[in-house]
C-alpha cells in the first residue's frame, strides 16, 4: 500500500501565489496551443496515449504543494516504475490537469539562452520533430521568462515557509511504500 510520503507535508501556498501560478499555466497553455494549432500543426503527435516523454521528473516546492494538494484525494499510485512517472496509468497521466510547467510544455520545440554564448539552446521531441529540423524563430517556445517567472513564485513560497528554494522533489518521492 502506498501512502503520502511524509517529506511531501509542505504547507499550502498563499492566495497571491495561487492566482499568479495559475496566470502562468494559462499564459503557458495558451502559447502551446497557439503553436500545436498554428504553425506546428503539422508535426505535433503529441496524443493521449504518447507517453515517451513522462520520465522520472521533479518539481520545486511550490509545485509539488500544489501537486500533493491535487492528489490528496487520489492516495493510490500506479506504483513505481523505474525512469517513467508514477502517476501514468496505461500511458495516460493521472493527474493532467494538474500537471506541472514541466510536463505542459513537452512536444514543443523549447528554446532557451545561452547566456554565455548569446545563442539559443533548442531540445525537441524525436517523436515530434526530425533531428535535423530547422526552426524559424516563431517556431519555438522560449522557457526563460516562464521559468523565472515560476522561480520567483517558488522563491516567494519558500521564503514565507522557510523552505530551500532550489530542492528539488521528485514525482517519484511523493509516495511511500508501506508494506
Ligand atoms: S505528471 Fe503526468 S504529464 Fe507529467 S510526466 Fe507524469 S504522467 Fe507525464
Ligand atoms: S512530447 Fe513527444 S513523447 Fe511526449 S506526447 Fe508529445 S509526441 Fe509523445
Amino acid at each position: 500500500m502506498r501512502s503520502f510520503s511524509e517529506t511531501l507535508a509542505l504547507p499550502p501556498p498563499d492566495n497571491d501565489i495561487r492566482r499568479e501560478y495559475r496566470q502562468l499555466i494559462l499564459e503557458i497553455d495558451l502559447c502551446v496551443q497557439d503553436l500545436t494549432t498554428g504553425r506546428l500543426a503539422g508535426f505535433c503527435k503529441c496524443r493521449p496515449g504518447c507517453s515517451a516523454c513522462c520520465m522520472a521528473f521533479s518539481v520545486l516546492p511550490l509545485e509539488a504543494a500544489l501537486l500533493v494538494e491535487a492528489l490528496v484525494d487520489q492516495a493510490e499510485s500506479s506504483g513505481r516504475q523505474d525512469q517513467r512517472c508514477i502517476f501514468l496509468r496505461d500511458d495516460l497521466c493521472r493527474l493532467y490537469v494538474w500537471r506541472p510547467v514541466i510536463c505542459r510544455t513537452q512536444g514543443m520545440a523549447l528554446a532557451y539562452i545561452d547566456e554565455a554564448t548569446q545563442t539559443i539552446e533548442v531540445s525537441a521531441c524525436p517523436h515530434n520533430f526530425p533531428d535535423d529540423a530547422a526552426f524559424e524563430h516563431d517556431d519555438l517556445l522560449f522557457m526563460d521568462p516562464f521559468n523565472e517567472r515560476l522561480a520567483d513564485l517558488n522563491l516567494r513560497y519558500c521564503r514565507q515557509n522557510s523552505l530551500v528554494p532550489e530542492r528539488r522533489l521528485a514525482l517519484a518521492d511523493f509516495f511511500s511504500w508501506q508494506g
